[in-house]
């Protein structure tokens, strides 16, 4: 298997092997085609599985850089996270010039206002600081095409998936949702089904 196996477009590609990924992971290799089809997806699997390529590869690829107010939503339960996986989609998305932003608790609400007044295709935050600039007019979800839920089981343990259903509500009907766990606790699940159309399962 190779990432030219994916219609995947050269930017992207040269992007990947810049990163030395040579070769698509399990996680990779299952969901970045349906991914790329537009599919809403229930994903398990491990983190250290290749999962946050999984998703931002077929992100990267849909993204219209033309396009100002944001395009994708990723949804984690941790800083940490999110700001990793805002760093794996930048890096992913170099060569069409992707620009994600990171926005989570713990940091200046204005410092993100600003950097979410500048152009950005990605979204990555926390619930709660998601839902903020949601409700104070900073963050604007009428463009979002693309929900993802990464940890969601992880969401659940920390008590913020009523504040995950909170920011899906606010969010145009017609998108993609994607949702990846190590777990799908009955909660998960019921959120799932409540919110995606048809959704594929996976497992690796
Ligand atoms: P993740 O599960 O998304 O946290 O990824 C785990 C680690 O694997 C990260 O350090 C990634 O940079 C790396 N990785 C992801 N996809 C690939 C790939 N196709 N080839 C090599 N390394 C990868």
């Amino acid at each position: 298997e190779s990432f030219n196996d994916f219609k995947v477009s050269e930017s992207i590609k040269q992007a990947l092997m810049d990163l030395k990924y040579n070769k698509p992971t399990e996680v990779q290799q299952k969901v970045i085609p349906f991914a790329l089809e537009k599919k809403d997806l229930i994903v398990k699997s491990q983190t250290g599985s290749g999962k946050t390529a999984s998703f931002g590869i077929p992100i990267c690829e849909l993204a219209e850089w033309k396009e100002n107010k944001p395009q994708a939503l990723i949804l984690t339960p941790t800083r940490e996270l999110a700001a990793q996986v805002k760093e794996d989609i930048t890096n992913i998305g170099r060569f069409k010039r992707v620009k994600a932003a990171a926005i989570f608790g713990k940091q200046p609400f204005d410092r993100q206002k600003l950097e979410l007044q500048q152009k950005t295709h990605v979204v990555v935050g926390t619930p709660g600081r998601v839902f903020d600039h949601i409700k104070k007019g900073t963050l604007f979800v009428d463009q979002i095409k693309h929900l993802v839920i990464d940890e969601a089981d992880e969401m659940l343990n920390m008590g913020f998936i009523d504040q995950v259903e909170a920011i899906i509500k606010e969010l145009p009907e017609n998108r993609i949702t994607s949702v990846f766990s190590a777990t799908i606790p009955g909660d998960v699940d019921r959120l799932c089904y409540k919110y995606m159309k048809n959704p594929v399962e996976l497992e690796v």
